[in-house]
């Protein structure tokens, strides 16, 4: 959501079609041509990827929360390099970030804002996906 709108680009009628098919492609273990056929744009963003991966772990620190935060700690629960701290009942982003982008896309206040540039942007999570089914404490 950071770099897109995801409502714009998220087709979930098509995803939710395909499920069955993907969920036995993994329970297979097995590849799936569609997900890894290679195209400009996979071969782009592998690229890119690889580039950028490095540097994300102090992306993290760009986020800052916001005067509706209260506290309810759900960003540090849910963060999977438990990155975020609470200080003064604030989170605090620390050096260990992998832009999963879950604290800003979670946070049930929408009180998580990235830089300057995620202000009145649209959060997206999977509706299908209970918040507590992620949390990591
Ligand atoms: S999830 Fe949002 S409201 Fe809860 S502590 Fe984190 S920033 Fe504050
Ligand atoms: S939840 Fe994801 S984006 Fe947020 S701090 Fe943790 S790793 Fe970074």
């Amino acid at each position: 959501m950071i770099t897109y709108d995801p409502e714009k680009h998220q087709d979930q009628e098509q995803t939710r079609e395909r499920l069955p098919e993907i969920v036995k492609l993994i329970q297979e273990k097995k590849e799936s041509l569609q997900e890894i056929r290679p195209s400009f744009q996979n071969k782009l963003f592998s690229f890119v990827n690889r580039g950028a991966v490095g540097q994300f772990k102090n992306f993290g620190q760009k986020f800052w929360a916001t005067e509706k935060c209260n506290q309810c700690r759900i960003c540090e629960r849910i963060c999977p390099r438990t990155n975020i701290e609470m200080k003064d009942d604030k989170p605090m982003w620390q050096h260990n970030c992998e832009l999963c982008l879950a604290c800003i896309q979670w946070c049930p206040q929408e009180a998580i804002e990235y830089k300057g540039i995620s202000q009145n942007r649209p959060r997206y999570h999977n509706a299908a996906v209970k918040v507590q089914e992620l949390l990591l404490k």
